[in-house]
């Protein structure tokens, strides 16, 4: 067993014991980690209280790489998750983004991933209220992307073809991109036409665009791919909580 240091983003906490609770952070160094933390329900013989969720910090526990369930000794706060915890829309809008790490599982640490946590979190706290909706879009397909599910969207999927800036293409989920107008016949995925696709290359450079037509389709759409890709078919609650919270237009 080692102590270890790291910094990290709590994102669950479930009540294990009248005293005890299993936190789950996303750390640097770690990764996905949960950890048992004895007495933090009653202030603990630190006299340390959990964390809210989404607070960043430095934590330290006692790892047994063949353990997944760790031992907690301690968090130094650095921010706050209480700011997020305020307002229900930013609330739901990190917990998508929370959901697609914790779906993916993140078996092995990646500091790229633990950065674009934090700083998506960081945004989705501060953004103002008008591009919240295509902040959390733009983060999520930048934070899929950097768990390595790019989407194709600049050619066809099929048959290799560059798409015609008018074309009105079809995404195939199964294949993570854009199928061409010919391609897609047939075929039943969503239809993505110039104005949509043009949108989704400024979500994936963590842009809002200036006109986000259709967020419940994007919506839509970033949930039917991490769903494919990145769940393995478990339903995405986070996602179905932000939607009707942020009451989106068709
Ligand atoms: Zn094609």
């Amino acid at each position: 067993m080692s102590v270890v240091s790291t910094p990290a983003v709590l994102l669950r906490s479930f009540d294990y014991s009248e005293t005890s609770k299993v936190l789950k952070f996303y750390s640097r160094e770690l990764g996905l980690v949960s950890v048992m933390a004895k007495g933090i329900r009653r202030g603990g013989a630190r006299g340390q209280a959990a964390p809210d969720i989404f607070s960043r910090g430095e934590l330290t526990a006692y790892v047994r790489p063949t353990r997944d369930l760790q031992t907690f000794k301690e968090f130094a706060l650095a921010e706050a998750g209480a700011a997020l915890g305020k307002d229900v829309v930013r609330f739901a809008g990190a917990s998508v983004l929370a959901e697609i790490v914790l779906l993916h599982g993140a078996p092995d640490p990646s500091p790229h991933v633990f950065e674009r946590l934090t700083n998506a979190l960081r945004r989705i706290e501060v953004e103002p209220r008008a591009s919240l909706i295509g902040a959390v879009l733009a983060e999520g397909w930048v934070l899929v992307t950097t768990l390595g599910y790019e989407p194709q969207i600049e050619g066809c999927v099929h048959c290799g073809k560059s798409l015609d800036s008018s074309e009105v293409s079809r995404f195939d989920l199964a294949a993570g991109g854009t199928r061409c107008a010919d391609c897609a016949a047939g075929h039943s995925g969503p239809l993505v036409g110039p104005g949509a696709r043009h949108q989704i290359r400024d979500l994936l450079r963590g842009t809002v665009p200036e006109e986000l037509g259709k967020p419940k389709a994007h919506l839509h759409l970033l949930h039917d791919f991490v769903l494919y890709h990145i769940s393995g078919s478990k339903p995405l609650k986070a996602f179905r909580v932000f939607g009707s919270l942020a009451e989106l237009d068709e």
